[in-house]
């Protein structure tokens, strides 16, 4: 039986394979291990393997996973990638380091007003919406760069880059098109704003073209915790 060490093993290296083929430093691009409906162990699994930064979906869960572990395991850095209503922003803000799927002002000004004074500014990505599909979350190219003024704004908030989910494809034709635009943005971003060193895509299979593309942070579930049972959380999520 494959472990979670071993899969962490095997994810790295296709992001390290990956990198060589264009030319990247492996270390250039880091690997987010998505825990969104795993137990506690396995996060602990990863942990002990030398993962540190870990991403969730859902905001219940994660902050459950947060306390938990936060006393023995304190150097984790969290990250939310999953959509967000306004009425769980605090819980964000008080529990997360990151926070991906920024697409509104008004979730901007909530999470900046309840940062806590005495943590560092929240990490924060824009969430663009590249993939042919119209059900995905994120918005528009246009309005990147009105949000992006509007977050530089907030002390609380951190502005490091751009997130897109694209379309659930095998194609890579079409897995290179939409994460190539998603790039072209995000060095139209960093021109405006030169803190900028984030683009947040790539998913356990589209991983090795996300790298291709200029990835510099890839968020790999499947590949390393296994498949997800939904049904059995479908209660307890968010
Ligand atoms: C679940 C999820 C992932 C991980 O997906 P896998 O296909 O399991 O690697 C990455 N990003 C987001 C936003 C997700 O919701």
């Amino acid at each position: 039986m494959t472990t979670i060490a071993d899969r962490l093993a095997v994810a790295q290296s296709r992001i390290a394979q990956a990198a060589q083929k264009c030319a990247r430093l492996p270390h250039s691009i880091r690997l987010l291990a998505v825990s969104k409906t795993k137990p506690m162990e396995d996060i602990i699994a990863a942990y002990d393997a030398g993962q540190r930064c870990f991403g969730e979906n859902y905001v219940q869960e994660g902050v459950t996973k947060i306390e938990a572990l936060k006393a023995t395991h304190p150097d984790i850095e969290w990250h939310f990638i999953g959509p967000l209503q306004s009425n769980k922003t605090a819980l964000v803000a008080q529990h997360f380091d990151w926070m991906h799927t920024l697409s509104r002002e008004k979730i901007a000004q909530r999470l900046n007003e309840q940062r806590p004074a005495h943590l560092a500014p929240l990490n924060v990505c824009i969430q663009i919406n590249i993939s042919d599909e119209d059900t995905k979350s994120g918005i528009d190219a246009e309005q990147m760069l009105p949000l992006a003024d509007s977050i530089s704004q907030l002390p609380h908030l951190q502005l490091r880059g751009l997130m897109a989910i694209p379309s659930a494809t095998n194609d890579i034709a079409q897995q290179t098109r939409e994460l190539s635009e998603l790039k072209q943005l995000f060095d139209t971003l960093k021109q405006h704003y030169p803190a900028v060193d984030t683009l947040s895509m790539g998913m356990s299979n589209d991983l090795d073209v996300a790298v291709e593309c200029g990835s510099t942070m890839v968020r790999i579930g499947s590949a390393i915790f296994g498949e997800r049972d939904y049904g059995a959380k479908e209660t307890t999520r968010n």
